[in-house]
């Protein structure tokens, strides 16, 4: 819909101009930064930081109506910068001109219900959010949006030239990064970092695609992370792993899109999100508290954090009721099939501690709760998730099987309405599945294929043919018909199909 066609009280405000005063804020000693630089840790402390915008009160000045309409509007508006994460400009770098921003799509996931059969088996009203509908297939496109977006206003702006974009992954932070950083090619490149083996070919493939530079580094995650470090600290390149703000601040759209795909009513809500370097849950408690205090939202949801008991340390910490005895340890992760997640010592957990508690206080009860989960009851759940018509990556089943963990610890009740993150797409960990039909996952991942969610491929060929065909050879007459013939046979009765009166 063109601008002039919208009701005159909401055309001011559909096209935002550049507002705000946007800062680091450093969660350690509450130093503030000026963002004409990228700065990843306080110079001054070394603690991680946020983005914040000082001037953040003035949004409160327009009603929650209001916003509601300035969103719902928006969606009509074919603005390509305000088709994704932007659509939310004033909540998410409202500094960014729109001629900075970058947008490949991201953004403005479904929320796909599930049948009355899987909610029937879980005993709860729930959705997946599909993030893997992204466009390098996981939620980590909102956040690098939101980084290539400030990176590229930068460069626009003549403070920044010849950007290396650097990260450490666990797959797909790499796969998104180097597509985003493609796309502002010739100006911007990528170099990332993997852990050997700890990778899926399919993700592996993506950064390859997108022209990154791609290093494989011996050990887990944790010990890419810690070169990544090291080179962002000692060499001119630009950190893209969520210790990066501007990441945070691009994932907190996928609060704004439930508020938003919920009519802002955030009552009876549930959200359920898997933990691996703890940046994507930060974001999800950010937006809602941003929407809450700014009065877009009249209440704020229940969040709930899941983590593998193979690399549980947010879990671990949370297990101390008193937080003054809290004391955060690393833990050495074991394999896991929610491998994008499987990360001993999370960047973001001092962000997860400080929001944690915030948002506990403002929603005046306890509305954060972590849940741990099998590595069995991750496949399982990602299976039958996706044998109901989803497209549940391992992190996705490690959702539904944390709401199952939770529902069994009453957190979540009766009329609760729950969205479960399903972070990837099931395509990138076909892998797992593979090794659950094939029964060949390694003792250290303590999985046992339940026959009942096992499929495999059948080869036709019925014996008593004499040709088949070839791609080189097709078959022709007598020996064509006689090839059709058998073979529907055999899958007739292999399906014991009933035979049409004709
Ligand atoms: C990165 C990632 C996670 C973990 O998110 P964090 O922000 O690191 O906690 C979970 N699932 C998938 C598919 C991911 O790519
Ligand atoms: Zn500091």
């Amino acid at each position: 819909m063109k601008i002039n066609d919208f009701p005159s009280h909401i055309q001011q405000y559909l096209i935002p101009e550049p507002s705000g005063h946007v800062v680091y804020q450093c969660l350690g000693c509450h130093a503030e930064y000026d963002i004409s630089q990228l700065l990843y840790t306080c110079p001054a402390c070394g603690s991680v930081l946020l983005l914040a915008d000082l001037v953040f009160d003035r949004l409160k000045k327009i009603p929650g109506d209001t916003w509601h309409q300035i969103f719902d509007y928006r969606r009509m508006l074919n603005i390509p910068a305000l088709q994704g994460i932007y659509r939310y400009h004033e909540f998410i770098g409202p500094m960014m001109p729109l001629d900075a921003i970058v947008y490949l799509g991201e953004g403005h996931t479904p929320m796909v219900e599930a049948n009355p059969c899987l909610q029937d088996l879980v005993g709860a009203r729930f959705y997946f959010k599909n993030e893997g509908q992204n466009p390098s297939a996981s939620f980590k496109d909102r956040g690098m949006a939101s980084a290539l977006s400030y990176i590229h206003f930068l460069v626009n702006s003549g403070r920044l030239s010849d950007v290396l974009a650097v990260c450490a992954s666990t797959g797909d932070t790499s796969a998104s990064a180097a597509l985003y950083a493609a796309y502002l090619q010739p100006r911007v490149k990528s170099a990332v970092l993997l852990p050997h083996k700890k990778v899926t070919p399919q993700q592996l493939a993506q950064p390859l695609g997108s022209g990154a530079v791609v290093f494989e580094i011996p050990g887990v995650f944790d010990d890419a992370m810690k070169v990544v470090e090291a080179l962002s600290e000692q060499y001119n390149v630009a950190l893209l792993n969520s210790k990066n703000a501007w990441r945070i601040w691009g994932q907190e759209s996928y609060s704004y899109e439930i508020a938003q795909d919920f009519d802002y009513d955030m009552g009876h809500k549930v959200v359920v999100v898997p933990i691996g370097n703890a940046g994507n849950i930060t974001a999800i408690i950010s937006g809602f508290l941003k929407f809450f205090e700014a009065g877009v939202i009249n209440q704020l949801p229940k969040i709930i954090g899941v983590q593998s008991t193979h690399a549980n340390p947010v879990y671990r910490y949370y297990l101390e009721p008193d937080r003054e005895k809290r004391s955060f340890v690393p833990v050495k992760v074991r394999p896991s099939v929610a491998q994008a997640a499987m990360i001993g010592n999370p960047v973001s957990m001092p962000r997860v501690i400080h929001l944690v508690e915030t948002y506990n206080e403002k929603a005046g009860k306890q509305a954060i709760f972590f849940a741990e989960v099998e590595e069995q009851a991750i496949m399982d759940w990602q299976l039958t998730a996706n044998r109901n018509g989803h497209i549940a990556c391992t992190q996705g089943g490690e959702s539904l099987a944390g709401l199952v963990a939770a529902k069994g610890r009453g957190i979540v009740s009766e009329n609760d309405v729950v969205v479960l993150d399903a972070t990837a797409h099931a395509l990138k960990f076909a892998g797992f599945q593979e090794m659950y039909f094939e029964n060949r996952f390694p003792p250290e991942f303590e999985i046992t294929p339940k026959k009942a969610l096992q499929n495999a491929p059948r080869l036709v060929r019925p014996k008593d043919l004499d040709a088949v065909p070839t791609a080189e050879k097709p078959l022709e007459g007598k020996d064509l018909e006689r090839f059709v013939k058998q073979t529907a046979e055999a899958i007739a009765k292999t399906l014991k199909l009933v035979k049409r009166d004709l």
